[in-house]
């Protein structure tokens, strides 16, 4: 099983603006000027030696991912990101409107909802749509994004079959070969992740979350999501000071999510939701501070895991 990160922002797309895009230019001009790449004039090696888009730049659309199997594939959350998914999906069976879509939502925040008009297979005949949640408002949510005046074509004008599921809380249901058992996440508004288990794999969900129950005692019938987990994808929003000013807010740290990969024996840890108000030199300066606390957190324990942040285009092995 593997995971796709199709957006890896939080709250709202910050894409570039055309100064900070100069900066960045000016930059990678003149490291490229002073590397060994420039006596060759080779630009494409220097690009390549620098992974610009490899961890080094974090984009710009809000949250939606996608697990693939062997078998099939799972879509988790309508965020921007998801219109490039359609875009992908529209040159095999969805553009002949063969395809069939399953896409399971946490909760309806705008950023985890915004990309669902956007999503071109919608508008195929043929095509067939499947939204699950645990929450019951599901239906009415989906059906408010394609309603005048927030977008123009109503839902009654979808050319695609849509279909909507309730799936129960912390019970497994099975949807393309893949095991999705939702718990409730620490949000505002009811969040469900998921602990999604494939090829012998197990993948936890756990995006919008503040953990503000971290100890297995209170973290109780929701322990397992944390529980013989491969990888972990966790809501990393701020660095430790931000989270102390923005309580409430329902997003955490890295630094919570390293904690209970220790304690769990998570094998792999990937941090996400990025705060738009965060460049990247800022997110570059979280990742070195969790690279400390990871140095510091290890000689107590006897776990070892590999860790990185998130961005657009992030494909991983679980
Ligand atoms: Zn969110
Ligand atoms: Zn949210």
């Amino acid at each position: 099983m593997k995971l796709k990160v199709w957006g890896s922002r939080g709250s709202i797309p910050a894409p570039f603006t055309p100064l900070e895009l100069e900066a960045k230019v000016e930059k990678y001009l003149s490291d490229f000027c002073r590397s060994p790449f420039y006596v060759s004039q080779d630009t494409k090696a220097f690009i390549e030696h620098e992974k610009i888009s490899k961890g080094k730049t974090f984009g710009g659309n809000t949250t939606c991912v996608e697990l693939i199997s062997k078998n099939g594939s799972l879509i988790i959350d309508g965020g921007s990101g998801l219109r490039l998914k359609g875009n992908e999906l529209m040159a095999g069976p969805c553009g002949k409107g063969q395809g069939e879509v399953h896409i399971y939502m946490t909760h309806f925040h705008w950023d985890h909802l915004m990309g669902i008009p956007f999503f071109v297979p919608v508008f195929i005949p043929g095509n067939q749509i499947h939204f699950y949640s645990v929450d019951p408002m599901l239906e009415e949510v989906i059906k408010l994004a394609f309603t005048k005046p927030y977008f123009p074509v109503p839902f009654s004008a979808l050319a695609s079959k849509i279909h909507f599921h309730q799936l129960p809380a912390r019970e497994s249901t099975l949807i393309q070969g893949f095991e999705v058992t939702p718990y409730k996440l620490d949000h505002p508004d009811a969040c469900w992740g998921a602990k999604i288990t494939c090829e012998g794999k197990s993948y936890a969900h756990v995006v919008d979350n503040e953990a503000k129950r971290v100890s297995r005692k209170d973290l109780a019938e929701d322990l397992p999501l944390y529980q013989d987990i491969d990888l972990m994808y966790f809501d990393a929003q701020y660095g430790f000071d931000d989270l102390l000013k923005k309580i409430d807010w329902g997003h955490s740290s890295s630094f919570i999510g390293m904690d209970i990969a220790f304690r769990e024996k998570i094998k792999k840890v990937v941090f996400t939701h990025h705060d738009p108000m965060a460049s990247d030199e800022q997110i570059l300066k979280l990742v070195r501070n969790n690279k400390e606390y990871f140095k510091m957190q290890k000689p107590s324990t006897d776990h070892d895991f590999d860790w990185c942040f998130a961005y657009d285009g992030l494909e991983i092995e679980i």
